[in-house]
């Protein structure tokens, strides 16, 4: 049976894929699966594709090529050394870049490709897409769209009919799609985004950040020296990349100025929850377009059934709460998100050739790993926190971690108690293990203690905890960590909705558990308590006091929902979407009528 190989040719990476045994597989060369979408040429002359183009670009732009897909469609042509080329030609340079290591792979010739375009482009831009293919030598037998290509990664056989939210995040744009699918037929019900937008503003905001805080130090503004500013590029990507994984990332820049004939070092670090600040508004920006492309699809989010994750972006862990906060379900981020697109032109590609494309099969965490912590809960203090470290769904091996720090002055010991679940209440959850951290330095409270989670293939879970000042670790390991954890029994519901209330009732005097090793978070801060701070203190005394009561009946309906059938919580969720809804509109009486219904809905649960 003919090959027919799958190609995502990016903005700013390209992916050439197969389908092997069944699955879907992006072919590597020198163990990197990514092509930079870049070509140039060397100072002899010679051609260069992917990174060693991308590597000489801040040296010499005007013998490198970037981004050459914005331009696809128009009547231009773009120089490279002293001659003038079509963006179909130089896209056609990475095309047959992607052929041929298709071809060496599997040691005999392709021809035929299906490519991925961006759902908003025209058909003069698909046009240029199919010429592009040509010039590589391909056969072009089907341009599909980017979110399609990422649905049919996810889901290329569904039983029923699905209706997925395709959030894609890469380099230079965003998009996010609502697509619906039915017996392999996938269909774009609308599409939004901004192409101005994407991870290299990122590296943009902290570059700044950084180049800020060199300057009150030492009066030098890096941005003004080409070289500092490329080399400081190149480790505030690093950086940010660490950052999806790691609580902090530092930036180490050797000699990077001078100033009275003197070297000056960069040395940094940065903590998530800083980086986070500064990104927070372009994401907030890329949740209105996904607003928009529910309203244009006519669709609640409650109505969509999967959220997938596209595009190297997309690994910001602030990305992924946002999301699941706004949608009320759990993200996929299971495949490569900057693969999942070429993964999904080769099983169009197999489907057409009549291949058996089965399920993607990936190793992943069943259950979000985490420690109890001193935090919010239901907007009151609790010792019960749930802090997550790796969030279900996360590929395996796995390895993250979060920064805690002590809560009294010459607090000496800390205890980590290691669960496994979903509830942020770590009473709902599944302890796995547990150990205390001893000798710490007896210093005033907010001792820094970094834990790290690694997570092996085997499920055998590696849990340290590390004091950052001292470097003091303390290590253990706990076997079957992902096997432990049991779905409890409906029989159980009754006891966990009594514990549920009991914990909302107690909490305003609870004892917070002060007299244990306790920690608090300091790392990823519940960002949304803030904002719901922020939004109360400015409303006028009645709403506020209508609020107050509505965020403690949400409350006790979040405590409720997991012992509920599916019926009754998925109506309560419903109903917890709109109270939030009618929350933001400051609209009271939609707000004390929603917590009538929610408030019937727990008079009648506690009833049964
Ligand atoms: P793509 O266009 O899908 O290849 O995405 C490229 C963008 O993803 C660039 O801005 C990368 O810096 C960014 N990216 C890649 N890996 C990560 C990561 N681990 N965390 C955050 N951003 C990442």
């Amino acid at each position: 049976m003919e090959t027919i190989i799958g190609i995502d040719l990016g903005t700013t990476n390209s992916e050439v894929a197969i389908i092997r045994d069944g699955q879907p597989v992006v072919l590597e060369e020198d163990g990197d699966p990514i092509l930079p979408s870049v070509v140039g040429l060397d100072t002899e002359g010679r051609l260069l594709v992917g990174k060693p183009a991308r590597n000489q670009y801040a040296l010499a732009p005007e013998r490198t090529i970037r981004s050459i897909k914005r331009k696809m469609g128009q009547e231009t042509t773009v120089a490279l050394g002293d001659q003038k080329y079509s963006p179909q030609e130089i896209s056609a340079i990475i095309l047959r870049t992607l052929k041929n290591r298709a071809e060496k792979t599997l040691g005999y010739p392709v021809s035929r490709a299906v490519i991925t375009v961006p759902a908003f482009f025209n058909d003069g831009q698909r046009q240029a897409t199919r010429q592009a293919g040509e010039l590589a030598g391909l056969d072009v037998v089907r341009i599909i769209n980017e979110p399609t290509a990422a649905v049919l990664t996810y889901d290329p056989h569904p039983r029923d009919r699905e209706r997925l939210l395709v959030y894609d995040l890469g380099g230079g744009t965003f998009d996010v799609s609502v697509a619906q699918v039915e017996q392999g037929v996938v269909e774009i019900l609308s599409s939004h985004g901004d192409t101005q937008l994407g991870g290299d503003d990122f590296d943009q905001l902290l570059l700044d950040h950084v180049c800020d805080s060199f300057s009150k130090k030492h009066a030098i503004d890096l941005r003004q020296s080409p070289q500092a500013r490329s080399r400081l590029l190149h480790a505030v990507e690093e950086a940010k990349k660490r950052l999806s994984f790691e609580a902090v990332a530092s930036i180490e820049e050797e000699f990077i100025a001078s100033k009275d004939n003197m070297p000056l070092h960069l040395s940094m670090e940065i903590v998530r929850a800083e980086y986070e600040d500064l990104i927070h508004p372009l994401l907030i920006k890329t949740l209105g377009c996904l607003d928009e492309a529910l309203t244009d699809a006519r669709l609640q989010a409650t109505e969509i059934d999967k959220v997938v994750l596209v595009g190297g972006a997309t690994r910001t862990p602030l990305i992924h709460q946002l999301l699941e906060e706004r949608l009320g379900r759990p993200v996929h981020s299971e495949i490569e998100p900057d693969l999942a697109v070429a993964m999904g032109a080769a099983v169009q590609g197999g489907l057409i050739a009549g291949v058996d494309v089965g399920p993607i099969l990936v190793d992943i965490t069943p259950h979000t790993l985490g420690i109890k912590s001193l935090g919010d809960l239901h907007g009151f203090m609790s010792p019960y926190h749930f802090s997550p470290i790796i969030p279900r769904n996360t590929p395996i091996p796995a390895s993250r971690n979060e920064i805690y720090s002590t809560v009294f002055d010459s607090q000496d010991a800390a205890e980590i108690r290691v669960f496994q679940g979903e509830n942020e209440d770590i009473r709902f959850n599944t302890l796995v293990g547990e150990f205390v951290v001893e000798g710490l330095a007896r210093v005033p409270a907010g001792n820094q203690i970094l834990v790290r989670l690694d997570l092996d293939l085997s499920g055998i879970l590696n849990v340290t905890a590390t004091e950052r000042a001292t470097g003091l670790v303390k290590r253990v390991t706990i076997d079957n960590a992902t096997e432990r954890f049991r779905v409890r029994q409906r029989s159980d519901a009754v006891d966990r909705l009594q514990a549920a209330f009991e914990t909302v009732e107690d909490q305003e005097g609870e004892d917070l558990g002060l007299e244990k090793p306790v920690l608090s978070l300091t790392g990823p801060s519940p960002r949304h308590i803030h904002e719901a701070d922020d939004q109360t203190a400015t409303m006028a005394p009645s709403l506020r006091a209508v609020v107050d009561s509505a965020n403690r009946l949400a409350a006790k309906a979040e405590h409720i929902i997991p012992g509920a059938s599916d019926a009754d919580a998925s109506e309560l969720r419903a109903l917890l979407g709109s109270l939030r809804a009618a929350i933001e509109r400051r609209s009271e009486d939609e707000i004390e009528g929603i917590s009538r219904e929610i408030e019937d809905i727990i008079f009648y649960l506690e009833d049964k």
